[in-house]
């Protein structure tokens, strides 16, 4: 069976003339890689370029240890961090040159985890104790 006519006639992939942020919710430009307002990576360039790629992984990394305590967001960074921490220890375990990278980044994946667990609980004790006081 045929589609009706009219829906035939419409584009089926049209530019969309604004963007939605799916974290703010404010309207950006179509081609924007970012959101303008919040910084929250937008639409395939910001997973395509490696710089903005770099730019858009630290916005995950940002959100865990700056924005309202989710556990989806904190699970995300473990996963994220646990696999780097392993390689980590692998490149420090195999000797001079690579261990000196691999402390490095041992470094960071630990910095990162402690931040943003330290932030997750944090900022869960402070919403409960806002909670019972407003009771
Ligand atoms: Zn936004």
């Amino acid at each position: 069976m045929q589609p009706p006519e009219e829906s035939r006639d419409e584009a089926p992939f049209a530019e969309p003339s604004e963007v939605v942020c799916p974290f703010c919710l404010r309207n950006n430009a179509p081609e924007a890689s970012f959101c303008a307002v919040c910084g929250a990576p937008l639409g395939p360039v910001a997973n395509i370029d490696p710089i903005q790629q770099i730019h858009a992984e630290g916005f995950a990394f940002r959100s865990a240890v700056s924005s309202p305590p989710r556990a989806l967001i904190l699970a995300g960074t473990w996963l994220a961090m646990l696999p780097l921490a392993g390689s980590a220890v692998g490149m420090i375990l195999s000797g001079f040159p690579m261990s000196l990278f691999g402390i490095a980044m041992l470094l960071l994946a630990i910095g990162v985890l402690v931040r943003a667990t330290a932030h997750f609980i944090s900022r869960k004790r402070a919403l409960a104790r806002a909670r019972k006081e407003s009771i």
